[in-house]
C-alpha cells in the first residue's frame, strides 16, 4: 500500500486496500487495529503535574515569610517554635496539595466529558464514539458543523463544503467530491476527495473512510507536540490574588508596627520579633488561593452533575451575574418529542391519533372519526410520502426504550405519520430510490430529495417551512383525486396560522416530476414550479422543567428570551404556554423585520421584545450584540456552525450537548449535556453560589485575622504580657486556615441566593457590608479574648494558664465565627448545621485537636499549655458566643432595613421566603 495516494484510487480500491467496506468495520477488526494504530489523537495525555502542584505549595511569599521566621527562631534557639513553624509549613503544603490535586482532577475530568465525538458506521450501524477511538478503515459520517475527526477518503458527498483554514490557511470553503483524481497533485487543497482531520464542515453531508489517524494525519504531522493547556487565571482570580497581596501587605505592615511598638514599650526584642512574625503568619490568609481554586472546582463539578459542563473557567464567574438567557425553542424549552396532530392535504383537514413516536394511530376526518385510507386521497398519500422520503432521520425501536428518534425528531415525526397513514416502511425505499438530496440547513428552511420510481421516473420531494415552500411552488396544488388544480394560497395560510396558534410546528410538502436526465440536485432545480401537496402540523410539548426554571429565573431577576427558527405564531403559542411573555408585551420580532432595522432600532426593541422568530444565525448575533450594548450579561444557546459568532459574542455561549455541532461546542463556554433549559438555569444558580461561597471564605478568614491582629496590637499598647506565644498563634492559624475555610467552599446553595438580582460584574468581593462587619468581628474577638485573659490575670492565675484560657477563647471564636460566615443575612440558627457535613465535622475535628493540645502532655509541652478546668471552658465558650449574638443582631437589623427597602422597590417582595427556593433545590438535586 503506497502511502498517501488514496486520492488517486477509486473508492472500491480504497475499501479493498484498507480491508473495509461502506458498511464499516467489524468489531474484531476495530479491536485489532486499535492495538496496531493506537489512539487517534495528536496530543499526549495531559498529565496532572503532581510534582508541579507539590512544589507550587512552597512557592508562596507567605511561606517564605514562614521560612524566614523559622530561621530566626532557630537563631534565637527557640527550637520548639521552629518545629511548629515547620509543621505549619508542611501541613499547609499537604492540605494545599490534596485540595489542589482534587480540584485539578475534577477539572480535567470535565475536559474529558467535553471531548469530541464522531459519528461512525460499524457493521452497518451508526453510533457516536469518541474521536480517539477511530481506526483506519472506519467509516465516518460528516454533517455541517462537524470537525473532521481523522483524515478521510470521501466516498459519498452531498454539497459537502469544508473549511480547511486550520491546515492550509485558506479561509474559503472547499467543495468536496468523491471522484478519484488522475494526477498526483502536490497541494492538499487540490485533493478534493480527501477530508483532513481538524477541518470544519461548513455545509452538506458526507461519508468517508478513515485513512490516517493521530500523528499520521496531515495536521498531526505539522502540529507541535504537547501543548500546555493550562487555564489562564480568571478575572475574579486576578482580583482575588490582588486582594490577597493587599491584605498581606497590610498585615505585614501591622506586624512591623507591632514589633516597633513592642520595642518602644520595652519588650525583649527576640520575644516581640517572634510574636510579630507569628502574627503576620497567622493573620495572612494564605489559604485564599487554594480555596479559590477549590470553590471554583466544586462549583464546576456541581454544575456538571446538573448537566452543565464548563469549558472555560472564567465563565463560571460570569454565570453568576447572568441577567438574560436567550434560548432556543425546539428541544431546549420543548421536549423535541414531535408528533404530527393535523394534516391538511387535498383541501381536507385531518386529525392524526396516537402519541409519541409509536407508529400506531390513524388519520381521521375530524368530527366523524372516520379513518381515511390513502386511495381516497392521493394528495394525502403524496404529502405523507414527501415527508417520508425527504428525510434524513430514522425511527428506532428497542425493547428497553420503545420507539425513539434517530436524528432530527421533526423528521422522525413525519416518518411516524406516514406509517400511520399506511405507507409501507420496507417497500417505500425501493419504490422510490433516493438518488440525491439537498440536506436541511436552518438558513434554507427546506430539504429536498431526488428519487427514482420503479418505472424509472424521477421526482423531487420537498419539505420545509410553509412560507418558503409556497415561494417555490407554481400556483398549483394537488387535489384529492390526484389532479392538479389552482392553489388557494389564502386558505393554506389560514390553515397554517390556525395550526400555529395551537402551538404546532408546521411543515409543508411539495413535489414535482422532472426529467430522468436529472441525477443531481441543485437549488435552482428545486426552487421553482413545485406542486403543493399539503401541511403537516406537529406538537412539541414544552418541558415541564423548563416551566419551573423559567419561573425561578424570573424570581432571580433573569430575563428569558426565546430565539427560534420556527414560525412566529408557533413561537408565540409556545412562549405563552411557558409564560415567557411579560404582561403587556405581545410583539414578536421576526428575522425579516430585524433585517430591515439598523443597529440602533434593534437596540431600542431588544429591551422589550422577548420572542424572536424565523431568525437566522446572523440575526441571533445582532440580538446578542444589542443586548450586550444594553448592559446585560447574556447567555445564549446555539447548535449550528453559524451560531458560532453569536456564541462567541455572548458572555456565556451555551452549546447543546446532544444536537450541538462540534463547532458550536468548541466556541462555547458551557455545554449542556441534556439540551435542557433547566440545566442552563441551574448553572446560573450554581455560578451565584460560587461567588457567594468565595465571599464567605474571605469574610471568615479576614475576620479571624483581624481579631488576632487587633488583640495583639491592643495588648502591646496597654503593656500587658503577650497573651499568646508564637507557637500558640500559629496553632490558631492552623485550626482556622487548615480546615474551616475549605469547609466553607462546600457550602450548599443558600436560600436567598437565587432570589436576589444578578450580581453586577464589577461588584467587589469585599462589599461594604462585609467591610463593616469585619470591623465589628475584629473588635468583638479582640475584646472577648482580652477580657477572659484579663480575668485570669486578675485572679492571679499563672501566666501559662491565662494564656491557655485566652487561646481556648480564641479557638472558640473561630469555631463559632465560621457558622456566622455561612450566610450574609440568614440567621445561623435557620441553617441546618448538617447541610454542610464537611463544615460540621471539621469543626468537631478542630475542637478535638484543641483538646489534645491542652490535655496531651507532648502537645502541652510544644504549645506550653496547661489543663483547663470546666469553669475555664465555660468562660471561654461564653466569651466567644458573643460573636454569634452580636452578628445575629446585626443580621437582623440588615434584614429589616433590606425588607423595607424591598417593600419600597417592590422588586423582589419574596426575598426571604425560604420555602419556595428550598423546594427548587430539592427538585434540582
Ligand atoms: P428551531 O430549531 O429554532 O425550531 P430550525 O432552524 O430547526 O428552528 O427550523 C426552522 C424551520 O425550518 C422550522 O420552523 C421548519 O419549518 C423548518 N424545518 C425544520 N427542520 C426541518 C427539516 N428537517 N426539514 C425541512 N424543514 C425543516
Ligand atoms: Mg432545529
Amino acid at each position: 500500500m503506497k502511502d498517501n495516494n488514496y486520492y488517486l484510487m477509486d473508492t472500491e480500491e480504497v475499501f479493498r486496500s484498507l480491508d473495509t467496506s461502506p458498511q464499516g468495520l467489524t468489531g474484531e477488526k476495530v479491536e485489532e487495529r486499535k492495538k496496531k494504530y493506537g489512539l487517534n489523537k495528536i496530543e499526549e495525555e495531559q498529565k496532572i503535574g503532581v510534582l508541579h502542584i507539590l512544589l507550587e505549595q512552597f512557592q508562596d511569599p507567605l511561606i517564605y515569610i514562614l521560612l524566614v521566621a523559622g530561621v530566626i527562631t532557630t537563631a534565637l534557639g527557640e527550637l520548639i517554635d521552629t518545629y511548629v513553624i515547620l509543621a505549619v509549613v508542611l501541613l499547609n503544603a499537604v492540605i494545599g496539595f490534596t485540595q489542589e490535586f482534587k480540584a485539578e482532577k475534577a477539572i480535567s475530568a470535565l475536559a474529558q466529558l467535553a471531548s469530541p465525538r464522531a459519528r461512525v458506521l460499524r457493521q452497518g450501524n451508526t453510533s457516536e464514539i469518541e474521536t480517539e477511538e477511530l481506526v483506519p478503515g472506519d467509516v465516518v459520517l460528516l454533517t455541517s458543523g462537524s470537525r473532521v475527526p481523522a483524515d478521510l477518503r470521501l466516498f459519498e458527498t452531498t454539497l459537502l463544503e469544508i473549511n480547511e483554514s486550520t491546515l492550509t490557511g485558506e479561509s474559503l470553503g472547499v467543495r468536496k467530491k468523491t471522484k478519484k483524481l488522475e494526477d498526483e497533485s502536490s497541494s492538499l487543497t487540490d485533493r478534493t476527495n480527501l477530508a483532513y482531520m481538524g477541518t470544519i464542515v461548513l455545509s452538506g453531508r458526507g461519508k468517508g473512510v478513515v485513512v490516517k489517524t493521530g500523528r499520521e494525519t496531515e495536521i498531526g504531522k505539522i502540529s507541535e507536540t504537547v501543548k500546555d493547556i493550562k487555564q489562564a487565571p480568571t478575572p475574579l482570580q486576578v482580583q482575588f490574588i490582588r486582594m490577597g497581596k493587599i491584605i498581606g501587605g497590610v498585615i505585614v505592615g501591622l506586624s512591623v508596627l507591632t514589633f516597633f511598638l513592642g520595642i518602644i514599650i520595652g519588650l525583649p526584642p527576640s520575644q516581640i520579633l517572634l510574636t510579630a512574625i507569628a502574627l503576620a503568619v497567622a493573620a495572612i490568609p494564605e489559604g485564599l488561593p487554594i480555596v479559590f481554586t477549590l470553590t471554583l472546582a466544586i462549583g464546576v463539578s456541581r454544575m456538571a452533575k446538573r448537566g452543565a459542563i464548563m469549558r472555560r473557567l472564567p465563565a463560571v464567574e460570569t454565570l453568576g451575574s447572568c441577567s438574560i438567557i436567550a434560548s432556543d425553542k425546539t428541544g431546549t424549552l420543548t421536549k423535541n418529542e414531535m408528533t404530527v396532530l393535523s394534516i391538511f392535504a387535498g383541501d381536507t383537514l385531518y386529525d392524526v391519533t396516537g402519541t409519541g413516536f409509536e407508529p400506531h394511530g390513524e388519520i381521521t376526518l375530524p368530527g366523524t372519526k372516520e379513518k381515511e385510507d390513502l386511495e381516497s386521497n392521493s394528495a394525502l398519500e403524496l404529502c405523507l410520502r414527501a415527508g417520508f422520503l425527504a428525510n434524513e432521520s430514522g425511527l428506532n425501536y428497542s425493547k428497553e426504550k420503545g420507539y425513539t428518534a434517530e436524528g432530527d425528531p421533526t423528521e422522525t415525526a413525519l416518518i411516524v405519520s406516514a406509517l400511520k397513514g399506511g405507507i409501507n416502511r420496507n417497500e417505500e425505499g425501493t419504490k422510490f430510490q433516493k438518488l440525491h438530496e439537498i440536506p436541511f440547513e436552518s438558513e434554507k428552511l427546506y430539504m429536498a430529495t431526488l428519487n427514482r420510481s420503479q418505472e424509472g421516473e424521477h421526482y423531487i420531494f420537498v419539505k420545509g417551512a410553509p412560507e418558503k415552500v409556497l415561494e417555490m411552488t407554481a400556483p398549483t396544488a394537488l387535489y384529492r383525486d390526484g389532479k392538479p388544480g389552482t392553489l388557494d394560497k389564502k386558505k393554506i395560510l389560514e390553515q397554517y396560522e390556525q395550526m400555529g396558534r395551537e402551538g404546532l410546528r408546521v411543515l409543508a410538502m411539495a413535489y414535482k416530476k422532472v426529467s430522468p436526465s436529472l441525477t443531481e440536485l441543485s437549488s435552482s432545480d428545486v426552487e421553482k414550479d413545485l406542486l403543493f401537496l399539503g401541511l403537516q402540523g406537529m406538537i412539541d410539548p414544552p418541558r415541564e422543567e423548563a416551566l419551573e426554571a423559567i419561573r425561578q429565573s424570573k424570581k432571580a431577576g433573569i430575563r428569558i428570551i426565546m430565539v427560534t427558527g420556527d414560525h412566529q405564531i408557533t413561537a408565540e403559542a409556545i412562549a405563552r404556554k411557558l409564560d415567557i411573555i411579560p404582561e403587556g408585551e405581545t410583539a414578536v420580532l421576526t428575522g425579516k423585520e430585524i433585517d430591515r432595522m439598523d443597529d440602533d432600532e434593534l437596540y431600542e426593541r431588544v429591551g422589550q421584545v422577548s420572542i424572536y422568530a424565523r431568525v437566522s444565525p446572523l440575526n441571533k448575533l445582532q440580538i446578542v450584540q444589542q443586548l450586550i450594548r444594553q448592559g446585560e450579561i447574556v447567555a445564549v444557546t446555539g447548535d449550528g456552525v453559524n451560531d458560532a459568532p453569536a456564541l462567541k459574542a455572548a458572555h456565556i455561549g451555551v452549546a447543546m450537548g446532544k444536537t450541538g455541532t462540534d463547532v458550536a461546542k468548541e466556541t462555547s463556554d458551557m455545554i449542556i449535556t441534556d439540551d435542557n433549559f433547566a440545566s442552563i438555569f441551574s448553572a446560573v444558580a450554581e455560578g451565584r453560589v460560587v461567588f457567594s461561597n468565595l465571599r464567605k471564605v474571605v469574610f471568615f478568614l479576614l475576620g479571624t485575622g483581624a481579631g488576632m491582629i487587633l488583640l495583639i496590637l491592643f495588648i502591646v499598647l496597654t503593656g500587658f504580657p503577650l497573651p499568646f506565644l508564637p507557637a500558640q498563634i500559629l496553632w490558631v492559624n492552623l485550626v482556622t486556615n487548615g480546615l474551616q475555610d475549605m469547609a466553607l467552599a462546600f457550602e450548599p446553595p443558600e436560600e436567598g441566593v437565587i432570589q436576589q438580582l444578578p450580581r453586577r460584574r464589577e461588584e467587589p468581593i469585599i462589599s461594604s457590608l462585609i467591610l463593616e462587619r469585619l470591623v465589628l468581628v475584629g473588635l468583638v474577638i479582640m475584646l472577648g479574648t482580652f477580657l477572659t485573659y484579663l480575668w485570669q490575670l486578675n485572679i492571679g492565675a499563672p501566666l501559662a494558664q491565662a494564656r491557655t484560657v485566652a487561646l481556648t477563647t480564641m479557638v472558640f471564636f473561630q469555631l463559632f465565627h465560621v457558622f456566622n460566615s455561612r450566610s450574609e443575612l440568614t440567621s445561623m440558627f435557620k441553617m441546618n448545621p448538617l447541610s454542610n457535613p464537611f463544615l460540621f465535622y471539621s469543626t468537631i475535628a478542630s475542637l478535638s485537636a484543641h483538646l489534645l493540645v491542652i490535655y496531651w502532655p507532648p502537645l502541652q509541652f510544644v504549645f506550653r499549655t496547661v489543663p483547663l478546668l470546666p469553669i475555664h471552658w465555660l468562660a471561654a465558650a461564653l466569651a466567644a458566643s458573643t460573636i454569634i449574638i452580636i452578628i445575629e443582631i446585626e443580621k437582623a437589623f440588615r434584614r429589616k432595613s433590606m425588607e423595607s427597602q424591598a417593600l419600597l422597590l417592590r422588586q423582589f417582595p419574596t426575598r426571604f421566603r425560604l420555602a419556595a427556593i428550598l423546594n427548587l433545590f430539592k427538585k434540582i438535586k
